[in-house]
């Protein structure tokens, strides 16, 4: 059993099947790449777990508990955290102020009473978000207002605002795209310190197959809706239904 177990799940926009009977299963601390060409329906799967969207059919098991009926929010407390197409962060913050705010928003909600009960447990705060900025090189830019950082420092900054929450499942939806190269290997290392030093799996969609081969332990192969192949990397490349479906992207 995966920690992650999507069953059978469908999903239609009007006339369109986005999702057909997909089956994913994401083992725990492992590197779950979902790949396949535009419009295969990667995303539309990820929405599906974090409850964005609602399956037409199917079930999804996190952590042995239905997601399927929950808000958002709910399934965030559970311990699943995203990072975002494109980076969502407050612009008009330092980068310190930003990764407060996950803290008020934390998984068992107690924090918010606590950061403001007492100064013992406001320090306790910062030390942890100063520590988080540690762990992802960024404590020398917290005084930085978050709007001036380069694309690779949001995806940072937003990457350490999900991990500061201690998920127990990362969902990263193409965290590389649209970076320049060292933006784009700065994320890999990033990727790969927080896998080996943390409790934490890992599903990520990339369209980079440098970051995909780089990181995953496993890789499916998303297209037109329904899972092709399903294997480890070193067996996905090369694969001829992989090239047949990329090919006629
Ligand atoms: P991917 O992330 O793999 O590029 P998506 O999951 O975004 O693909 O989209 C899968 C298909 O579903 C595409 O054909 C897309 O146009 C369609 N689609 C996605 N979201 C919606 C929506 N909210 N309404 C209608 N069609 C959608
Ligand atoms: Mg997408």
């Amino acid at each position: 059993m995966g920690i992650l177990e999507v069953k059978d799940v469908s999903k239609r926009f009007g006339g369109l099947k986005a999702l057909s009977d997909v089956n994913l299963s994401v083992a725990q601390n492992t590197c779950h790449a979902i790949i396949g060409p535009n419009g295969a329906g990667k995303s539309t799967l990820l929405n599906c777990l974090v409850g964005k969207l609602i399956p037409d059919t199917g079930s999804v098991m996190f952590d042995g508990q239905s997601v399927l009926g929950r808000s958002p929010h709910e399934i965030n407390q559970m311990g699943i955290s995203r990072v975002f197409q494109t980076p969502e962060i407050f612009g008009d913050l330092s980068v310190f102020e930003n990764m407060m705010i996950p803290l008020f928003a934390r998984r068992d909600g107690a924090y918010r009473m606590h950061a403001y009960e007492s100064v013992a447990s406001e320090k306790e705060l910062v030390s942890r978000a100063l520590q988080m900025l540690e762990d992802v090189n960024m404590a020398d830019k917290r005084h930085m207002h978050a709007a001036s950082m380069s694309r690779g420092d949001k995806r940072r900054l937003e990457m350490a605002m999900c991990l500061i929450q201690e998920p127990k499942l990362l969902l990263l939806d193409e965290p590389t795209a649209g970076m320049a190269r060292a933006d784009t290997n700065n994320t890999i290392d990033l990727l790969r310190q927080i896998k080996d030093s943390r409790d934490i799996t890992i599903a990520i969609i990339e369209h980079d197959m440098h970051v995909v081969f780089s990181l995953a332990d496993r890789i499916t192969v998303l297209a037109q809706g329904t899972p092709l192949v399903e294997d480890v990397p070193e067996r996905i490349k090369g694969h001829p239904k992989v090239k047949e479906a990329y090919l006629g992207e």
